[in-house]
């Protein structure tokens, strides 16, 4: 059983140290919100009065951060958390965040001894409380030997996708087709509806046939044939529109200083910005379907 810190305890990041407490591992969390300190506390976890405090005597770290601006503030830099570990402490960074970024991050690490691993993950809120989360993990071989086994009791899935970088680049690639993906199922599920075509019944058959798709088959964003899905709990996230449109932008912005033409992927961010705009960033992604017939 390892000494973990967690830094960052939000929607993903308590269930997720919920979970490491669960396997029998010591957790001390750092988050800026109170609220997330006292839930980590009630669940047998530690609290911590800072991010360096939280490491100083870590065996592990993993942060869940919101963006690259905060993963860069907390890591780097004499006041960050690879300064004050010991060294040779492992750093699971689940952030979804720019590839440039998570490389920038990693080779600050390597300068001051610290392991490293890019371990963005998929599952949203319902996996991260079963514990049945992906991980795409970018890093040396050596470091995700050595992180498998904390992810392992956060997730069921864990992929080592190459080099620093790599877990951060197949998260925005898997969320650009997922992005385009759920948009295609709702525009086919309200032209069904116009046509007189009842949803069941295309989801029965579609969902057997050439348009099956994880957006259709297990998060069908119309109400009904997936009971699970946020659908049925209107539009409750799962994974909210503006987490969505973030991962877009990052991919978007990979696809121009790559040079790579990604049409779809520019129209899903254009889709999702005004769903942002019209005030439905915090509703599930799926909810486009609302949002493209006109209602809020
Ligand atoms: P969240 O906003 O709910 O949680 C982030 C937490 O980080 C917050 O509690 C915030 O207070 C804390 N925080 C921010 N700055 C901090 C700092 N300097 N020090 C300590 N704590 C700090 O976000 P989330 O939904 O938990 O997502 C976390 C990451 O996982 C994001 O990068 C997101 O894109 C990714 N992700 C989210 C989902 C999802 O479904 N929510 C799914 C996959 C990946």
């Amino acid at each position: 059983m390892a000494r973990i810190a967690f830094i960052g305890l939000g929607n993903m990041g308590l269930p997720m140290a919920r979970n490491l407490l669960a396997k029998g591992h010591a957790v001390t969390g750092f988050d800026l919100s109170e609220a997330a300190l006292a839930a980590l506390e009630g669940d047998g976890g530690t609290r911590a009065a800072s991010a360096p405090a939280a490491v100083t005597e870590a065996e592990v770290v993993v942060t869940a951060l919101p963006a690259a601006s905060h993963v860069r503030g907390v890591y780097c830099g004499e006041d960050g958390i690879l300064a004050a570990a010991p060294r040779g402490t492992l750093f699971i960074d689940c952030s979804t965040i720019d590839v440039a970024s998570a490389r920038a991050v990693a080779e600050e690490a390597a300068a001051r001894g610290q392991s490293i691993v890019d371990s963005p993950m998929s599952g949203g809120v319902g996996g991260a409380t079963a514990g049945t989360l992906s991980f795409m993990v970018g890093g040396p071989e050596e470091a995700f030997a050595r992180a498998r086994p904390v992810l392992e009791a956060m997730g069921r899935n864990i992929f080592h996708a190459g080099p620093a970088g790599n877990g951060a680049a197949a998260k925005l690639c898997n969320n650009l087709m997922l992005a385009i993906q759920m948009i295609s199922v709702a525009e086919g599920m309200n032209l069904a509806k116009a046509l007189g075509l009842d949803p069941q019944v295309l989801y029965d058959i579609s969902s057997t046939a050439t348009a099956r798709c994880w957006s259709l088959n297990d998060y069908c964003p119309e109400p009904g044939p997936v009971p699970a899905a946020p659908s049925n709990r209107d539009y409750q996230p799962g994974f909210a529109a503006g987490l969505m449109l973030k991962d877009l932008r990052l991919a978007m912005e990979s696809a121009q200083t790559g040079g790579i033409a990604t049409p779809l992927g520019a129209e899903a961010t254009q889709i999702y910005a005004l769903m942002d705009l019209a005030g439905q960033g915090g509703r599930d992604f799926s909810g486009v379907i609302r949002f493209l017939r006109g209602e809020v």
